[in-house]
């Protein structure tokens, strides 16, 4: 805020604005906090996670009055890529916005960042863009016979797919979805997947976060661990793919692009998500820079260089399932723990919070991985 009276020392009198205040816009807030930066977040639910550690503007995205308050921040970030384009066209020229307008329409819509990540040399998994019942004649051939359906917008944590095997199921599941605008991707038989977020500066300088590796269980992420577990040269070849996306996409802020990794080694960018991801949470934890202290960083223009664990760390995710809980209490004796939970009230199938855990070697990282995912159901 250029509000008088701001500390030239150091970060402070730095204010962070944050379209959406979920668990996402926390953790940013509760990283920002300690450099001395203050967040504000603009969000229509009054029990957002963030309520709680940052000034809530209690408003729809699109509030002029929302809208100002952010506008006087420093610099506006954002937790969530469906932001409304009038929200960002308020914003537009007032202050900056990272990642702004351009790089987001690309990532929020399926069958556009699949072709402007191949426009920038990044390879993706085959597809075919259904838009009419034409298109559906012969895509699945086109696409290696077997696929999944994934409508082009507002899919996220595995809903809006269906995966099809012959065209009957690819009409009935096209049907299914609403005729809406989708693409199908070819299944792709990965050996795992892996994903790495990158951070530019306005001024263009990069930094880059660790290689982790993620297990999904029913299209939600469940575990993720680092380091991951991945041929010689896996690293940097994923650091090329999001540097190739950072540049040609005109970042500024950070993304996290999430890729199969196939048994031969090569990387297919399977998304891309204009922000942290739920798959580096453990650098929370994993006694170097966290992801969400990269991305305030970022976003500000305050010293950045790589962010890695320090440790070898992994999360486990707690998703909300009906009349089971967690084991609260032998989660916290097991070593090397840390809870994090959101404060959103239980609904099945929702994120509720993670659990961070660190260890001195990878084979006590196994272990305790197990011991967690006993815990948690
Ligand atoms: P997405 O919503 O695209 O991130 O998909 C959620 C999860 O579904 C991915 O993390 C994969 O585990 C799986 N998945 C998505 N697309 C494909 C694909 N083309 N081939 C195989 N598995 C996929």
């Amino acid at each position: 805020m250029s509000a008088p009276g701001r500390e030239a020392a150091g970060f402070r009198g730095l204010t962070l604005g944050i379209l959406g205040g979920g668990q996402l816009a926390q953790m940013l807030a509760l990283a920002a906090l300690p450099l001395g930066v203050r967040v504000r977040v603009l969000e229509p639910d009054p029990q957002a996670p963030a309520r709680l550690c940052a000034e809530h503007l209690l408003a729809p995205y699109t509030d002029p009055a929302g809208l100002d308050a952010l506008a006087e921040c420093d610099a506006v970030t954002l937790e969530f890529e469906n932001v409304p384009v009038e929200a960002l066209a308020a914003l537009d020229g007032r202050v900056p916005v990272r990642p702004g307008g351009g790089l987001l329409a690309r990532s929020k819509h399926r069958a556009r960042e699949k072709e402007a990540l191949r426009a920038a040399g990044v390879q993706t998994a085959p597809f075919k863009v259904i838009e009419s019942a034409a298109d559906l004649e012969g895509a699945l051939e086109r696409v290696g016979g077997r696929g999944i359906l994934k409508t082009s917008e507002l899919g996220y944590d595995g809903k809006g797919q269906a995966r099809v095997s012959t065209p009957a199921e690819l009409a009935a599941a096209w049907a299914d979805l609403g005729r809406v605008p989708c693409v199908l991707e070819g299944l792709v038989a990965f050996g795992s997947e892996v994903s790495l977020s990158v951070a530019r500066t306005a001024g263009g300088e990069l930094a880059f976060g660790p290689l982790i590796e993620n297990v999904h269980r029913g299209g939600i992420l469940r575990t993720s661990v680092f380091p991951a577990e991945a041929p010689e040269g896996t690293e940097a070849r994923a650091r090329e793919a999001a540097r190739a996306v950072a540049e040609a996409w005109g970042l500024e802020g950070l993304l996290t692009v999430e890729f199969f990794l196939l048994p031969g080694g090569a990387l297919l960018a399977n998304e891309v998500a204009p922000r942290v991801h739920n798959s580096g949470h453990l650098t929370q934890d994993g006694g170097g820079l966290s992801q969400f202290g990269a991305q305030v960083r970022a976003v500000l223009g305050l010293p950045l260089a790589d962010w890695r664990p320090l440790l070898p760390c992994a999360m486990v995710n707690v998703v909300g399932v009906q009349g089971q809980e967690p084991d609260w209490a032998q989660i916290d004796a097991l070593p090397g723990t840390h809870v994090h939970l959101y404060h959103k009230a239980f609904r099945a199938g929702r994120k509720l919070g993670h659990v961070n855990v660190v260890a001195p070697d990878r084979g006590t990282l196994r272990e305790r991985v197990a011991e967690l995912e006993r815990l948690i159901p």
